[in-house]
């Protein structure tokens, strides 16, 4: 927590170039494109960073081949482009994927004409990506024996990228670029109101934790509010040319549905001719998406959503026994924030489906606003450079974009780091045999911090123990999230700094005695309230957590 204590101190009363409000990705860009650029930036997030839409995403990083069936081509090679950006810049977080799409006799398109398609889209992708393949029946039958092929006429395979943590760890990702680039960034703090005074803005903020209220000054305001940007700009009277409407999305994330090395997307056209994807997360499948019209930011998965992809599921899988609703182990929701014209037509009379998945970035010189609209995970290399190009033309000098706001360590870092690894015998340290080499997740998760924790298993081999039985987390990585990644509540680092609650079942999480070691490793003397926080109550913390509680050492 002191990383956020020093943050907050560092916002009371403090004066800034920019002052971001949001922390999903698209204001976490803007903090580390801004800051690492020189300007003096304050970024809050009223609830946990990517607590919101940047969170549910499919975590794909993809052109979308699927918008060239409403013939978005200037959206499809820009998205492309972006995706070949970030899987340069990001090797070891962001992995080449293939989509296998199986086409039954019911889809809007043959197998041949889909083919060409993904040829297209490869072209258009300036052969970023391997190359498609068009497959036969019996091809998919044979490499895909899950996929049911009594009605398919054969199908295609094309590649685009995948996040292989999950998507909020990727925004966090930029926030702590922001905060080693100088910029102060706080969780639960949410902006209470903004006004201009003497040419700034003064702005009266909530930690959300304490409830104190405190102000801020700066010279520019980004909203990076997602589905909220239309509220700050209506309480600021800022007159957009854009405005958002909301389409719900939702994913169930269940037991691995293939069989095979589990290293594709699976991709079929629903009932209503939409594509669907079987998604890879680790030991499991994350099935969606939804696109559902909604009027309003908080959505739920209710039991249409859930017996509508259960079934799609069923009748294109072979699987041995249906999915039921107990197969379900988490579930992703959120709304896509989608851009349409402030004077155009009312949300009733849009085609919903049609409607571009694009963003704007938009500026309001008078007030010195800069507004991010929409968007997508894949394209948040290009609104980092928008958003400090708006900020620059409002009067904030920048300093020459050198790209190193973003990207991954050098490979020579990446080399030292192997190396080390492999003379300590850091793999030897992995207990079970399904998960990925321990080198590789340290230094995917951690880049160049991973080194601090090599030396702490050196000291300390205990370090290197999994500390909840079926999560993927040692020791070691708690103590480095405690110290560097803002954990403020449990969830925080079950939701979202690490993917625990969406791989592993609830009643595992509760039975686990590690999540007391958990609390104690983050939280230190607030283990007790925060554990109590997390459950709903200290009488409903589970007897197996109290139990791990009790074999501590907690002085
Ligand atoms: C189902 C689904 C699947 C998707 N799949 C993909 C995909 O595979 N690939 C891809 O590239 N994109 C995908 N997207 C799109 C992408 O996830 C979103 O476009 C993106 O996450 C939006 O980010 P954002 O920063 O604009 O909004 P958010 O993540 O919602 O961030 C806005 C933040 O502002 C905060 N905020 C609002 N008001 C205040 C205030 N007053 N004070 C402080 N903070 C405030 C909110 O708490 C929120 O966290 C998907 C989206 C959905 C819904």
């Amino acid at each position: 927590m002191a990383l956020r204590s020093t943050q907050l101190d560092r916002m009371r009363d403090g004066s800034f170039d920019t002052l971001v409000i949001g922390g999903g990705i698209n204001g976490a860009v803007a903090a580390a494109s801004l800051a690492g650029r020189g300007a003096s930036v304050a970024l809050i997030e009223r609830g946990d960073f990517a607590g919101f839409t940047s969170q549910s995403s499919s975590n794909l990083v993809w052109g979308g081949f699927k918008y060239l069936e409403n013939y978005e081509l200037p959206l499809v090679s820009k998205l492309c482009r972006s995706r070949n950006r970030l899987m340069k810049a990001y090797p070891d977080n962001i992995k080449e994927i293939g989509f296998y799409a199986a086409l039954d006799e019911s889809a809007p398109h043959a197998p041949w004409f889909a083919a060409l398609g993904a040829w297209a889209y490869w072209a258009i992708g300036l052969f970023g990506t391997r190359r498609p393949r068009l497959l036969s029946a019996a091809t998919i039958e044979h490499e895909e024996p899950v996929i049911d092929t009594s009605s398919t006429s054969g199908g295609i395979e094309y590649y685009d990228g995948i996040l292989v943590d999950n998507d909020a760890r990727f925004v966090f990702s930029f926030i702590r670029a922001a905060i080693e680039a100088g910029a102060a960034a706080a969780n639960y703090v949410e902006l209470v109101s903004a006004t201009r005074e003497n040419d700034r803005w003064v702005a009266t903020l909530r930690d959300i934790d304490s409830g104190e209220e405190f102000t801020t000054s700066a010279t520019t305001i980004v909203n990076a509010a997602g589905p909220f940007v239309d509220e700050l700009s209506a309480d600021w009277e800022s007159q957009t040319k854009h405005r958002i409407v909301y389409s719900k999305g939702v994913h169930l994330v269940v037991p691995r549905l293939t069989t095979t090395d589990h290293h594709k997307v699976l991709a079929f056209y629903d009932d209503t001719q939409r594509l669907f994807y079987v998604i890879p997360m680790g030991r499991r499948s994350v099935i969606g998406t939804t696109d559902t019209r909604v009027d309003t930011p908080f959505t739920d998965v209710d039991d249409d959503d859930i017996n509508f992809l259960l079934q799609q599921i069923n009748d294109r899988l072979d699987l041995d026994q249906p999915l039921t609703k107990s197969d379900i182990i988490a579930e992703r929701c959120g709304v896509r924030p989608l851009v349409v014209t402030a004077k155009g037509s009312d949300q009733a009379e849009v085609d919903w489906t049609k409607l571009s998945r694009k963003h704007a970035v938009e500026s309001d010189h008078q007030r010195r606003v800069v507004t991010i609209f929409g968007g997508k995970l894949t394209d948040c290399l290009n609104v980092g450079e928008e958003v400090a190009a708006e900020i620059e033309a409002l009067g904030i000098p920048l300093e020459k974009d050198l790209r190193n706001w973003y990207g991954e360590p050098s490979v020579s870092a990446r080399d030292e780091f192997y190396r080390q690894a492999r003379l300590m015998r850091l793999d030897a340290f992995q207990t079970k045999a399904d998960t990925e080499p321990l080198t590789d997740r340290l230094w995917r998760r951690y880049g160049r911090r991973g080194f601090a924790m090599l030396d702490a298993i050196r000291e300390d081999p205990a370090m290197a123990e999994d500390i909840m039985g079926s999560a993927d987390y040692i020791r070691v990585e708690l103590h480095s999230a405690a110290r560097s990644e803002m954990v403020t509540r449990l969830e925080d680092f079950m939701r979202r700094r690490s993917k625990i609650e969406l791989v592993v079942r609830d009643s595992d999480i509760r039975n686990s005695p590690g999540l007391a070691e958990v609390a104690d490793i983050l939280f230190g003397d607030e283990a007790d309230r925060r554990l109590a926080e997390y459950f709903g109550g200290a009488d409903a913390v589970p007897e197996a957590v109290r139990a791990g509680a009790r074999q501590l050492d907690v002085t």
